[in-house]
């Protein structure tokens, strides 16, 4: 059994969306500013996909620009930017945090949690602003309230971005209620391809380029649309929507499962929300008391694929545990989760982790943990 718990990094692609997507690959691979019938057909099927996530978000189909993933819409949208103020937090992905330059960070609790009267002093100053807040982030689960931070910004004339990468595909979102200008989308989290998304930006919105060239989306994204890639996108953000009550409820059946079988074993804790239900529901981020054991690669070892934070930081100190403040003696493991994994693969991954934990003297093999 190969088990994959790592869906914060990266889905497996849906067997539906790979049907959806081969036809372009094989028939339909005109390129869609080409103005022969090859060409005609790539165009129109873009459109339609246009269409359909627009009517998913509830906005006009105008307000998607397709990208090549989360961190070029991210990118996009910063670049944007230009003049204002860049208020942000320590939290966000690196595809935000690198784009700036020297932005105003609000504060975070240990829980990760921004504190909404700092970021209204900080509007009430009058400076013009923008604002990039994420939605959840993908290694501690915590969920920032877009909705009201949204109309925070909207009341004091502030530009609001928010990074929606990990819960896009499940979450719901109603760009009608949610007041923001701009907000992020990546295929590959939700079982679409991966190199693929899109950024919404709200119709009157200042957009900025980032890459030039060719005059695709309305002269706003050079480069030959990745077809294949934009019809998966669609299909697996369809699919998505479709289905999104039945796998909520899968994915936070396993987790809370997880959540239970851990809370027996000493010495371990949760990092800030993620264990409760106002976390995304997607991601468990777990402290194991240190044992001298490299516990990812035992794991690995055991065919049991997770994370030590996020994929895209491997190798380096998390900034998002730092920000938090997290026991830093301890060794933290990211559990993702999504609606392939199984009842039977979390009590698998529980075992392993319990023969490795349960208490014989706090002793493993001859090393002692302290709890
Ligand atoms: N933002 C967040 C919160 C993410 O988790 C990721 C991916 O890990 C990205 C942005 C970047 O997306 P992509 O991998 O599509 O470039």
């Amino acid at each position: 059994m190969k088990i994959y718990l790592d869906n914060a990094a990266t889905t497996q692609l849906d067997p539906e969306v790979f049907s959806a997507m081969t036809p372009y690959l094989l028939e339909h691979y005109g390129n869609a500013s080409s103005h022969h019938a090859h060409g005609r057909e790539a165009k129109q099927a873009i459109e339609e996909a246009r269409n359909t996530i627009a009517s998913l978000i509830n906005a006009d189909p105008s307000e998607i620009i397709f990208t090549g993933g989360g961190t070029e819409a991210d990118n996009t949208a910063l670049l944007s930017a230009e003049g204002r103020r860049v208020i942000t937090t320590p939290l966000e992905h690196h595809a935000v945090l690198h784009a700036l330059n020297k932005p105003h960070y609000l504060s975070v609790n240990n829980k990760g949690e921004i504190d909404l009267a700092e970021l209204e002093l900080l509007l009430s100053d009058g400076v013009p602003s923008f604002v990039s807040i994420m939605h959840a982030n993908n290694e501690i689960g915590v969920v920032n309230d877009i909705e009201v931070i949204g109309k925070l910004c909207e009341s004091y004339g502030a530009i609001f971005h928010s990074d929606t990468v990990q819960t896009i595909g499940h979450y719901r979102h109603d760009l009608q209620n949610l007041k923001a200008h701009y907000i992020t989308c990546s295929a590959h989290k939700f079982h679409g391809p991966k190199g693929v998304g899109f950024l919404y930006c709200r119709k009157g919105t200042n957009l900025s380029q980032l890459l030039h060239g060719g005059s695709q989306e309305r002269k706003l994204r050079a480069g030959t649309e990745n077809i294949a890639g934009i019809i998966g996108l669609a299909k697996a953000f369809e699919i998505a929507c479709r289905d999104i009550d039945e796998h909520t409820h899968h994915i936070q059946n396993l987790k809370s499962r997880l959540v239970e079988k851990l809370e027996t074993l000493p010495g371990i804790t949760f990092n800030s929300t993620s264990a409760t239900e106002d976390s995304l529901y997607t991601v468990l981020s777990v402290n194991f008391p240190p044992t001298g054991i490299d516990l990812l690669a035992l794991l690995d070892q055991n065919n049991i694929s997770v994370s030590g934070g996020s994929a895209c930081s491997t190798g380096s100190a998390s900034h998002v545990l730092q920000a938090i403040k997290s026991d830093r003696s301890k060794d933290t493991v990211r559990f993702s989760f999504s609606k392939f994994n199984t009842v039977e693969e979390i009590d698998y991954t529980a075992d392993i982790l319990y023969n490795l934990f349960k208490v014989t003297n706090n002793k493993i093999g001859e090393v002692e943990y302290s709890v």
